[in-house]
């Protein structure tokens, strides 16, 4: 990078280039854009930021999103919901997608990521010894697993159900029809409602 730049500038470009989907091009064009609108702009932003990070913590027992001060979070504590079926997801904004269906009434378990040897990410990075005492302790009777259609979402579900290996347990997937190599958050509202409906033993 060109030593003519001012180091804070430099330092937020390299700030956004590392998040997802965003380049060094455009993580210079977001950097210019804000240092040419009113500092408010940017104040906002920060703080934004910040407060995301001190307002919200993972559910200690799905890894959802929460607000501080709220775990485990209303899913987990919904008395309303069905007890021993648990929808394995990789993000969640996953459960967002699921959420939208209005038809599904178990729990979450959010993995935060798919196993990829590719970029490095194994069982051990996802919270997959979590996911596996809460089958014990919950006394859980099926698992969707709902990751991604992808071969990382495919590589996690057959890496699930030879760590889960309990004939007690009802294993699924969601059915075919979600598009391929695509993520869940994308699907609508009905393919996905379908995609649970037409579950498929693992
Ligand atoms: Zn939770």
């Amino acid at each position: 990078m060109s030593s003519a730049m001012p180091k804070p500038v430099e330092r937020l470009i390299e700030a956004f280039s590392r998040l997802p989907g965003i380049g060094p091009k455009t993580a210079s064009r977001l950097t210019y854009h804000l240092l040419r609108t009113s500092e408010g702009e940017s104040k906002e932003l920060a703080e934004a930021l910040i407060a995301m990070r001190e307002g919200t913590v993972f559910c200690s027992r799905c890894f959802n999103i929460t607000s501080r001060g709220s775990d485990p979070c209303d899913i987990c504590e919904d008395a309303g919901r069905e007890g021993g079926v648990l929808c394995v997801v990789e993000e969640p904004l996953d459960v967002l997608a699921i959420e939208r269906t209005g038809t599904f009434s178990g729990r979450y378990h959010v993995l935060h990521g798919a196993i990829s040897p590719v970029e490095g990410v194994g069982p051990d990075d996802l919270r997959i010894r979590e996911l596996i005492a809460r089958v014990e302790a919950e006394g859980i009777r099926e698992l969707i697993v709902a990751t991604n259609p992808t071969l990382e979402g495919e590589a996690t579900a057959m890496y699930l159900k030879d760590a889960i290996r309990n004939p007690q347990i009802r294993m699924t997937r969601l059915a075919r029809g979600l598009p391929s190599g695509g993520d869940l958050e994308y699907a609508d509202s009905r393919t996905l409602s379908e995609a649970l409906q037409g579950r498929r033993e693992v």
